[in-house]
C-alpha cells in the first residue's frame, strides 16, 4: 500500500479499538480487542494491535492514542506513548478521548461546517472535547472534563473525589444507578435499550430521567461555550430516540443562551479516526 497512514488507537473502559486510518480519515483496517483490566495486559494489547497494524503499510507515518481520564483506567495514556516509542520506530501523540472524537466530528462528520464543535462522549461516563476552528481547546492542558462538572453537591461519590459530578448520572453508571432506584434485575444499557424497545414503561422512564440529567448538564456547556453544535457519541448516545426529547425539553426549559444544534455522532469508530488525525496534523507540523 503506497497511500500515507495513521494509525489510531482508541481506549475504552470495554473495548480497544484501533484502525488503520488515510489522510482523509478513511478507515482502512480495524481491529478490536476486549480491555483486560490489568495494566500489563493493556500495554501487551496495545504493543500487538498496533505491529498488526503497521505490518499492513509501508507508509505509516505515526500513531495516535485516543486515551481516557485516568479515573477510569489504571495506565496513563503518556506511559503508553513512552511504551510504543521504545519498541516502535513512529511518533506517537497522545490526547484525550473525548477530544479526539470532537476533532473527527469537526473535520469529517456531523460538525465539518461548523467553527464551535462540542464533542461528548456517552461511555462508562462523559466526556466533552471542544474543537473551535478545527483545533482542539485544551485550556491550559485539560480542557474539557464536563464530566466532572457538578450536577448536585449532595450526589453520589465520584471516582475523582467529588461528589454528584455530571457522569454519576448519565453514562453507563448513572443508568446503573437509574436501574438499581427502579428495582431492574439488569442495569446493562443494551438490555435497557432491548426494554425500551419493546415498550417497557418503567425501562422508558429511566431513559426519559437519563435524559433529563443529560439535558442539564448541556444546559452548563451550552451556557459556557455556546457551541454551534454539539455531536454525542458512545455507546449510550445509540438510544438518542429514548432520551433524546427529555434532554431538548430542560434544555429549552433552562439554557440561557439560544442552543445550537445536536446531533448523534454518525460517525464509525470516531475515536479511532480522531486519534489518527491527530497524529497526521501533529506529523504534518512536527519539524521532521
Ligand atoms: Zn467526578
Amino acid at each position: 500500500m503506497k497511500q500515507k497512514t495513521y494509525i489510531g488507537i482508541d481506549l475504552g473502559g470495554t473495548t480497544i479499538k484501533g484502525g488503520l486510518v488515510s489522510a482523509k480519515g478513511k478507515i482502512i483496517e480495524q481491529l478490536t480487542l476486549n480491555t483486560p483490566s490489568r495494566k500489563k495486559t493493556i500495554i501487551q494489547r496495545v504493543e500487538r494491535m498496533v505491529s498488526q497494524l503497521i505490518s499492513s503499510s509501508k507508509e505509516c507515518q505515526g500513531i495516535g492514542l485516543s486515551w481516557p481520564s485516568s479515573v477510569n483506567i489504571p495506565l496513563k495514556g503518556s506511559e503508553m506513548r513512552r511504551r510504543l516509542e521504545k519498541k516502535i520506530p513512529l511518533p506517537v501523540w497522545v490526547e484525550n478521548d473525548a477530544s479526539c472524537f470532537a476533532l473527527a466530528e469537526s473535520l469529517i462528520g456531523a460538525g465539518k461546517n461548523y467553527s464551535v464543535v462540542l464533542g461528548i462522549t456517552l461511555g462508562t461516563g462523559l466526556g466533552g472535547g471542544l474543537v473551535i476552528n478545527q483545533k482542539i481547546f485544551k485550556g491550559k492542558g485539560g480542557a474539557s472534563e464536563l464530566g466532572h462538572t457538578i450536577l448536585d453537591f449532595h450526589g453520589p461519590k465520584c471516582e475523582c473525589g467529588n461528589a454528584g459530578c455530571l457522569e454519576q448520572f448519565v453514562g453507563k453508571k448513572g443508568l446503573a444507578r437509574l436501574a438499581k432506584q427502579h428495582h431492574f434485575a439488569t442495569k446493562e444499557g443494551a438490555a435497557l435499550y432491548r426494554l425500551a424497545q419493546d415498550g417497557n414503561k418503567k425501562a422508558l422512564r429511566i431513559w426519559q430521567v437519563l435524559g433529563s440529567f443529560l439535558g442539564i448538564g448541556l444546559v452548563n456547556a451550552i451556557n459556557v461555550y455556546d457551541p454551534e453544535i454539539i455531536v454525542l457519541g458512545g455507546g449510550i448516545s445509540q438510544a438518542g430516540k429514548f432520551f433524546k426529547k427529555a434532554m431538548e425539553s430542560e434544555i429549552k426549559r433552562r439554557s440561557f443562551l439560544k442552543p445550537g444544534l445536536i446531533k448523534v455522532s454518525q460517525l464509525k469508530k470516531g475515536g479511532v479516526i480522531g486519534a489518527a488525525l491527530l497524529a497526521k496534523r501533529s506529523f504534518d507540523k512536527s519539524p521532521n
